[in-house]
């Protein structure tokens, strides 16, 4: 159905666009609803349960009928449980005025450019980058800075980087570590003296730490800790990813008292408090054994490895090594311009349609040479997948 003429949407919402990877799922859905059997690397989320604690304290909360409104930032236990979590695991000193629950980490990060950037600032954002940084920011009425990476660096963003970026209509810079899409992790050394370069110079140093707690080969780090800069950093956490919490929307953010105030502002006037069973159930996951998530941690490093070892077996297939994560970022270009592909985009689209594995191209989260594989998956999906890209990439040359 098309459009009434005389409907004209704002120029706000025509600024974005629906989210990239939607084709490519709306045709894995199509395939799938005619029992097409796929083996599927597109959603990036855990295939993990919620742990059972969680889901008892929700349950638990329901019956004892905390079924109302609370506050808009939360009730004073989930907010005390997130600066808690945090300060014990990376030493920061936030206090519960300066934390604000969230329906999800996205809309943390919705809220906080909605907040700090004005029309005309620029946002600085290392690519490859998730694909969502580039609408929020747009949608603010800012203009994303893309800053290139080096995969033979394994994407290392450093401080002499973002700074040749920066302009006088620099307000923000976005770091994401563990990294969606390529799983890279800022070093701890770079993501400081980023973090300090971002104070000097009056930015905002914004940290989607959604994977912080899914690295492999180091112990998990905040910027926050250089909590001398603590004015211009903003904290954007999730709870998706490190609990299997996806589909209950749970995020904060944690910033300066003047940011999370204006946040709470713009959230009592859109969804009010984040939904109060959610947050008896954040609770629950924040402050009891933190055991789950080190077990889900080493399935997906498990996992990864066996991803690692089965592209070994693709020749012309190269990748990085996530250190963090559920992604495999690996570079497709030695296959353009054979058996009619041309871009990574086509690969995408003809893994679905002949060999029935779906992943994400590159091209959204900025950079062409690539496709994303979420490996949050079963061992056997692990195994189906990784043969029927043998056969189709073998069959490119
Ligand atoms: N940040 C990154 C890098 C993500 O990949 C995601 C989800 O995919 C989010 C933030 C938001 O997660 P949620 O809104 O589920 O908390």
């Amino acid at each position: 159905m098309g459009m009434p003429a005389s409907l004209t949407l704002s120029e706000r919402i025509r600024r974005i666009e629906v989210s990239a990877t939607m084709a490519i799922t709306a045709e894995a859905l199509r395939l799938k609803s005619q029992g097409v059997d796929l083996a599927d690397f597109g959603a990036g989320e855990p295939h993990f349960s919620t742990p059972e604690h969680i889901k008892r304290a929700a349950i638990e909360a329901i019956e004892r009928n905390y079924t109302r409104y609370t506050a808009v930032a939360g009730i004073p236990e989930i907010r005390r449980a997130i600066v808690d979590r945090h300060a014990a695991d990376f030493g920061t000193d936030y206090t519960p005025e300066e934390c604000v629950f969230t329906t999800g980490g996205k809309l943390a990060l919705f809220n906080a450019i909605e907040v700090l950037v004005e029309h005309g600032d620029e946002v600085i954002v290392p690519v490859p980058a998730w694909v969502s940084y580039k609408d929020i920011i747009q949608f603010a009425g800012g203009t994303p800075v893309f800053v290139e990476t080096s995969e033979a660096d394994n994407f290392r963003v450093t401080a002499t980087m973002i700074e040749a970026a920066i302009t006088p209509k620099t307000r923000a810079i976005i770091l994401n570590s563990p990294s969606n899409p390529s799983g890279a992790i800022i070093a701890k050394e770079d993501l400081q003296n980023i973090v300090r370069l971002a104070h000097e110079r009056g930015i905002y140093a914004l940290l989607d730490e959604c994977y912080v707690y899914l690295c492999f080969d180091s112990e998990p780090v905040s910027g926050a800790s250089v909590t001398e800069c603590k004015e211009h950093i903003v904290v954007l956490g999730s709870l998706s990813k490190s609990y299997a919490m996806t589909g209950w929307r749970a995020g904060f953010a944690l910033g300066p008292k003047p940011v999370i105030s204006a946040m709470n502002k713009l959230q009592s006037q859109s969804t009010s408090n984040t939904n109060t069973v959610v947050q008896h159930a954040s609770i629950a996951a924040l402050t009891g054994s933190q055991q789950c998530v080190a077990e889900m941690r080493a399935g997906y490093l498990e996992i990864r490895d066996k991803v690692l070892e089965g592209f070994k077996s693709i020749p012309g297939l190269t990748c990085t090594v996530p250190q963090g994560a559920f992604y495999v970022y690996p570079n497709v270009s030695a296959f353009f311009g054979k058996g009619g592909v041309q871009t990574a985009s086509d690969i995408a689209a003809r893994l679905l349609s002949e060999a029935h594995v779906v992943c994400v191209p590159g091209e959204p989260f900025g950079t062409a040479q690539h496709i994303r594989l979420s490996y949050a998956v079963s061992s056997n999906v692990v195994n189906e997948g990784i043969k029927r890209m043998q056969s189709f990439f073998g069959s490119l040359r």
